[in-house]
């Protein structure tokens, strides 16, 4: 049995799950993706995110959320990554 990983992001905190560190550091893509969610923390504020973030998953659901279109869409880009420090 395969099990699921997954992150969630928590203000500046990634959290893992069924996966480790080094997983997650190897696996540039999925970097972006969490770091894309940071940013929209950032930008909204801890309760702005998570009101918004549930807000669009009753809409839209998982995929289609604003906020992990976005995501999916800095999996592609670099630059996400600037800014970031992995401690
Ligand atoms: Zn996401």
């Amino acid at each position: 049995m395969r099990v699921q990983s997954v992150a969630m992001v928590l203000g500046r905190t990634i959290h893992l799950h069924g996966a480790s560190r080094e997983r997650f550091l190897s696996d540039v893509a999925w970097m972006r993706h969490e770091a894309c969610h940071i940013k929209q923390y950032q930008r909204f504020g801890f309760f702005g995110f998570l009101w918004r973030y549930f807000a669009e998953y009753l809409r839209r659901g998982y995929y289609n959320n604003i906020l992990e279109v976005a995501a999916r869409a800095a999996e592609q880009d670099p630059a996400i990554l600037d800014n970031i420090e992995i401690i």
